[in-house]
């Protein structure tokens, strides 16, 4: 210990331009924390106030992929993704929930259509693999080619605010597995379709201002970045218990 205090001090008062050896820099890094208050040096690392498989196990994700045969997944190429586009389903039939949304693109009742992942108020069930292609956003764009689709549900009784909530974990916790900034959190409405009309969908509708982002999309963006942040921003262990 005598060895390491007088190291620890000639660190200090040194001019900074000297790069220490390896055991230097344990006796630095080591010292102070065995001396603090009987707490461990494991106790008081720093960990994200919540650990990012936690908020996953929030969202409850369900995996019900489509078949290879399922037209949805035809011509699909494999994706390294970049954005994350959300969606509502426009499908207020009863019942439309996540799962029926999982049944359909299964047995190929939405023609060539195919998303990552559909939310409602109680689960979010995913259909494709996030590191293929799906056919959501844009013809043959970019939102096509590098986003993950997320489709919100709509259907009667669903509720909206708990399914937006889970939706907004589901997207922090993909930006933080794929390094994905929130400025590339996009409305469906964000991707030109070339040829079609309206160029910009309105879509999710009920997350945009007269049909474009504003207000309410701000407001989606500052609960994805509160989810996101505390997956990210580090704090000592002891005070996240
Ligand atoms: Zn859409």
């Amino acid at each position: 210990m005598a060895v390491a205090a007088s190291l620890l001090v000639a660190g200090c008062s040194g001019t900074g331009s000297g790069k220490l050896s390896g055991q230097d820099s344990q006796a630095v890094r080591v010292t102070p924390n065995r001396t603090y208050q009987n707490v461990s040096v494991a106790a008081r690392a720093l960990v994200p106030l919540k650990l990012p498989t936690s908020l996953l196990a929030e969202v409850r994700v369900h995996k019900d992929y489509l078949p290879r045969s399922a037209r949805g997944r035809r011509g699909q190429s494999s994706m390294r993704p970049r954005y994350i586009t959300i969606h509502s389903t426009q499908n207020w039939s009863r019942g439309a929930d996540s799962w029926r949304h999982s049944l359909a693109l299964k047995g190929s009742k939405l023609g060539s259509l195919s998303w990552h992942y559909t939310v409602d108020e109680n689960v979010a069930v995913q259909h494709l693999p996030t590191n293929i292609t799906g056919r959501h956003a844009d013809l043959n764009g970019p939102g096509n080619k590098y986003s993950i689709g997320i489709e919100m549900c709509e259907h009667r009784g669903n509720s909206r605010t708990r399914t937006v909530d889970r939706t907004a974990k589901l997207a922090a916790y993909l930006m933080y597995k794929y390094d994905i900034p929130l400025s590339k959190v996009v409305p469906h409405y964000h991707w030109p379709r070339h040829g079609m009309s309206p160029a910009h969908k309105n879509c999710p509708h009920f997350l945009l201002d007269n049909g474009r982002p504003g207000r309410k999309w701000r407001g989606f963006q500052a609960k994805v970045k509160r989810y996101h942040d505390q997956i990210t921003i580090q704090g000592p262990a002891y005070a996240s218990r």
